[in-house]
């Protein structure tokens, strides 16, 4: 079965860990649609100027978004540089849900990401997979946890990868980053209709996986 799959849901939910995996099992492409967002903002960062809607808007004509999924990894290239590392910095999210409440940035992006899903066997996720981007995917999972567990997660995260920033602050950054998300004119993060939803609090990674992969059989 080439199934086509959607998992949404609020920043931290652990949506690229967890998907990556069942993609692995599946055997099926994994599209992380949030670094394709993440790499417009990282390109927007690059011009060494304000942040504004015109600059990002200036920026979006012109950028080369490429995903490419090899050995259970994604790889994001803008203009030909890998970003794959470069588009996961506290900065670079402090501006994301700015670039992404954009028309012209959505339209492009969007388009990129239905024709990556054309042949079917993809576990994409995002914020509006299951209500806009794919509306007729097979599978929809609205995967979601509580603030904290959330926070958390991401903090040790960022802990690992060397950044210094309280618990508080990035629990900050995360509901302003879901407010700001929800709120948007353009494709707000909702839970579609016909999606299941699965709240991760106090699951293991395995035990997230598992009920993922028994929702595609
Ligand atoms: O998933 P991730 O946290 O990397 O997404 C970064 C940001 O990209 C989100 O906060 C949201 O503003 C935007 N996004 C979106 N639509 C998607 C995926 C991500 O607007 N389908």
């Amino acid at each position: 079965k080439n199934l086509v799959v959607a998992i949404d849901g609020p920043a931290g939910a652990g949506k690229s860990t967890v998907a990556q995996l069942a993609a692995k099992q599946l055997g099926y492409t994994y599209i992380d649609t949030g670094a394709m967002y993440r790499a417009v903002a990282w390109k927007t960062l690059q011009q060494g100027q304000e942040v504004t809607d015109e600059l990002i808007l200036e920026v979006v004509k012109n950028i080369d978004v490429n995903l490419q999924y090899a050995d259970g990894k994604t790889k994001v290239t803008v203009d030909g540089t890998d970003v794959s590392a470069a588009i996961r910095t506290p900065e670079v999210s402090g501006i994301v849900s700015q670039v992404a409440a954009l028309g012209p940035v959505r339209v492009k992006m969007v388009d990129l990401q239905r024709k990556m899903a054309e042949r079917g066997g993809v576990l994409m996720d995002g914020r509006d997979i299951a209500t806009n981007v794919l509306p007729n995917a097979d599978v929809k999972i609205f995967l979601t946890a509580s603030i904290e567990e959330r926070a958390q997660r991401r903090w040790k995260e960022l802990q690992q990868k060397g950044y210094d920033m309280t618990l508080e602050k990035l629990q900050q950054d995360i509901a302003a980053r879901d407010k700001a998300d929800s709120e948007r004119e353009i494709s707000p993060l909702v839970q579609a209709e016909d999606a299941t939803l699965l709240d991760t609090t106090g699951l293991s990674i395995d035990e997230v996986v598992a009920r993922i992969l028994s929702m595609c059989q």
